[in-house]
């Protein structure tokens, strides 16, 4: 009743409460699919509906999300869970739309990021970027995270306690994004996104991997590409076919 009571009140543009919209999407999914399986049960095999039932009623979940990146920041706060909280200038925890199909996770800030706040604003940023747009995307309709949100001394690879500190708030953006396809950049984004340090990336890029239930594709870090250019190609081959699934799953 709870579910069916917010999903009335977010119809008419009534505040509902950011964790019961969380879940509503999933719950309302579950609750129609119980209802279906009642009817089928019953030899019904469709059902009576009628013309006045709003069919293309469009519920926009990208307030709640905000919402709900906005309390996780607030959870953040100026973080002391690592060593890192010493040396920075900002915590770097992501940037675009909340709402986003597709979901860019790097590895962590580097210089100009920690100045700024904002991930992948320097040189490799640019390089991302350019892939973003080439992909037909603007950079503000997909999502870009990393995996810790500060920038570790001389950008040096982060170590696993800092890994351990943030990881949970990477759990947390995904979950809220839900996004549909997720592109990790590098080697580090891929093994920790997976959990396995024993993934190679010029193994592994190219093939979809899945990420409690997101297809995940590991692609070279922008980085890596500006070092080795012609390596480029790889990484459009890898995000072509992550255009392909998103055409083929409607994706939009
Ligand atoms: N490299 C990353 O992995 N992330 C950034 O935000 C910038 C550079």
């Amino acid at each position: 009743m709870i579910i069916l009571r917010s999903l009335e009140q977010s119809l008419n543009g009534e505040n509902v409460d950011t964790y019961v919209m969380h879940d509503l999407k999933t719950d309302v999914i579950n609750d129609v699919k119980s209802i279906l399986e009642y009817y089928q049960a019953l030899g019904f095999d469709s059902l009576p509906i009628s013309s006045g039932f709003p069919v293309n009623s469009h519920i926009d979940f990208s307030e709640s999300k905000n919402t709900m990146l906005i309390d996780l920041t607030g959870e953040i706060g100026d973080c002391q869970r690592c060593k890192l909280s010493k040396g920075r200038k900002n915590i770097v925890i992501g940037a675009g739309n909340a709402d986003a199909k597709l979901m860019f996770i790097g590895e962590a800030p580097g210089k100009e990021e920690d100045i700024q706040g904002e991930p992948f604003v320097g040189e490799a940023g640019m390089l991302l970027t350019k892939l973003i747009e080439k992909m037909g995307f603007k950079r503000d309709s997909v999502y870009i995270a990393n995996i810790i949100k500060c920038r570790p001394p001389m950008n040096r690879d982060p170590e696993e306690d800092e890994i351990i500190s943030c990881r949970s708030f990477l759990d947390r953006q995904i979950d809220i994004i839900a996004p549909k396809i997720i592109i990790t950049l590098g080697r580090i984004a891929l093994q920790t996104l997976m959990d396995n340090d024993k993934i190679k990336i010029t193994a592994a890029r190219g093939t979809f991997f899945e990420y409690k239930g997101i297809p995940v594709m590991p692609t070279f870090h922008p980085a890596y590409l500006l070092r080795n250019p012609k390596d480029k190609w790889l990484t459009w081959a890898d995000v072509q076919k992550v255009m392909e699934r998103m055409t083929n799953s409607s994706i939009k």
